[in-house]
C-alpha cells in the first residue's frame, strides 16, 4: 500500500488527475483528529485505541498528535509499531491468548496491563509478569444490540470471572475488569447491563477495582441518514458507572474504540469495471479487499458516483447487484446497492465511512487488492 506524500483537495481532485484503475482509501487527518478529539472530551474516563482497526501509521501518529496517549494492541508486531511510533504511550495487551514467548517480548517493552480470561492463560500470566501489572479479567454476557457478538470467542462467565478475579488480586496484580459489548453497537443498554454485571463481580470477589474497561464497540456511520450520536452513549456509561458502583467509590473508566474513532476518516473509491448488460455492476473492490467487513456486518450506502471527470452523477438511483472483481462468487457486497441510474464504466463509486477494517484486513485474492492510500483536506464528493 503505497501513501502519496501530496495533499489532495477532496477526492475528486485526485481522481481526475490520476485516473486510478486500483481503489484508493483517501484519508482526511482532521477528520480523525477531530474525532480522537470528541472522543477525549466526551468520554468519561481514558481513551484508548484499538490498533487492529486501523494499524497504517499515519492513524497512529494522527491520534497521538491528538492526543491520545494509550493502546489496545493484541500481538508483538503491533507493540513494535506503536513503540516505534509513540514511544510514550500506555499499552494495553488485551488479546487474552499469547504464546509464552509474546508475553515475555511484551513484558521486555515495558507492556505492563494484560487481559486474561481462562486460569490457564491466568497461569502464564503470574509466571512471566512481574507483580503490579494490571490484570483485566474479560467477562461476557448474553447481550444484545451489536452488528455482531464478540462473546462468541473470548470473555469468561460471570461465575470464572469472579475466580480470576479475586486470585489476580491475591497474586498481586492491579484487578481490573474489561468487556466488549460488541462491534457497531447503537444501543447504550449493552454498556449499562455490563457496568451492572462488573460491580456484581468485583463485590462477590471482594476485590475493589482499579479500572473498569468498557471496551470498544461504538457505532460508526454506516447508513445514510442522521450518523449515531456517541455523546448520549458516553452519559449512559457515566451514569450507569456511578449506579453500579456508587460516586464515591467508581473504578477509573477506559474505553478501546476501534471503528468509532477511524471509521469517518476514510473514504475508499473503487472504479466501475463493468456494467454488465445494463444490470450487474462490477467494483474493482469487493469483500476479499477493503470491503472486506460489509459480508459480516451489512453493506454501507453512504456512497457517491462521479464519472471519470471528477463530476458527481445525481441520477435517479436504481437498486443494482454489486460484484467484486475476483472470481469468486462469494463476492458480492450483501443486498443490492442504490447508484444513480446512469452509473457507467470507468465511474467511480465512493463509499464513505470506510476507515476501519479496510486496509487491516484487504487481501490480493485472484490478483486484485492493490490498494492505494492518498491524503485528502476534504473527504465531500
Ligand atoms: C476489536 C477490539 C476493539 C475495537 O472494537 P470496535 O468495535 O472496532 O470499536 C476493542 N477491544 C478489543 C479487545 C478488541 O478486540
Amino acid at each position: 500500500m503505497g501513501l502519496t506524500k501530496t495533499i489532495w483537495a477532496t477526492p475528486a481532485e485526485y481522481l481526475r488527475v490520476n485516473e486510478p484503475a486500483s481503489p484508493v482509501l483517501f484519508f482526511a487527518p482532521a477528520v480523525l483528529q477531530d474525532t480522537a478529539r470528541r472522543f477525549i472530551a466526551g468520554f468519561p474516563g481514558l481513551v484508548t485505541y484499538a490498533v487492529k482497526s486501523n494499524p497504517e501509521e499515519v492513524v497512529i501518529e494522527n491520534l497521538a498528535a491528538a492526543g491520545v496517549r494509550g493502546f489496545d494492541v493484541a500481538s508483538p508486531a503491533e507493540i513494535r509499531l506503536l513503540r516505534r511510533l509513540a514511544p510514550d504511550a500506555c499499552l494495553h495487551y488485551n488479546n487474552p491468548v499469547r504464546t509464552r514467548a509474546e508475553i515475555a517480548e511484551a513484558v521486555e517493552f515495558g507492556v505492563r496491563s494484560f487481559s486474561v480470561d481462562s486460569e490457564s492463560e491466568l497461569a502464564k500470566l503470574s509466571a512471566l509478569v512481574p507483580a503490579g501489572a494490571e490484570v483485566s479479567v474479560r467477562f461476557k454476557l448474553p447481550v444484545d444490540g451489536a452488528a455482531y457478538n464478540f462473546g462468541a470467542k473470548f470473555g469468561a462467565t460471570v461465575e470464572l470471572a469472579t475466580v480470576l478475579l479475586a486470585r489476580a488480586a491475591a497474586a498481586g496484580f492491579v484487578p481490573s475488569l474489561t468487556f466488549h459489548p460488541g462491534t457497531q453497537c447503537t444501543d447504550a443498554a449493552a454498556w449499562e447491563t455490563y457496568i451492572a454485571a462488573a460491580a456484581k463481580i468485583a463485590a462477590d470477589a471482594g476485590v475493589r477495582l482499579a479500572r473498569l474497561n468498557v471496551g470498544g464497540g461504538f457505532p460508526s456511520h454506516r447508513r445514510a441518514g442522521e450518523p449515531p450520536a456517541l455523546e448520549p452513549i458516553f452519559a449512559a456509561i457515566d451514569r450507569a458507572t456511578d449506579r453500579a458502583f456508587g460516586a464515591d467509590a467508581r473504578p477509573a473508566l477506559l474505553c478501546e474504540p476501534g471503528r468509532a474513532l477511524v471509521a469517518e476518516s476514510m473514504t475508499l473509491a473503487t472504479r466501475v469495471r463493468a456494467v454488465r448488460d445494463c444490470e450487474h455492476v462490477f467494483l474493482n473492490d469487493g469483500i476479499y479487499g477493503a470491503l472486506a467487513e460489509l459480508a459480516l456486518i451489512g453493506a454501507i450506502d453512504r456512497v457517491a458516483v462521479l464519472s471519470p471527470d471528477g463530476r458527481r452523477r445525481f441520477g435517479a438511483g436504481v437498486e443494482r447487484i454489486v460484484f467484486g472483481p475476483t472470481c469468486d462468487s462469494m463476492d458480492r457486497l450483501p443486498g443490492t446497492i442504490s447508484l444513480p441510474a446512469d452509473v457507467a464504466e470507468d465511474d467511480y463509486v465512493l463509499f464513505h465511512g470506510l476507515g476501519a477494517y479496510s486496509t487491516a484486513t484487504c487481501t490480493r485474492f485472484n490478483g486484485f487488492g492493490d490498494l492505494g492510500i492518498a491524503t485528502a483536506l476534504s473527504l465531500a464528493a
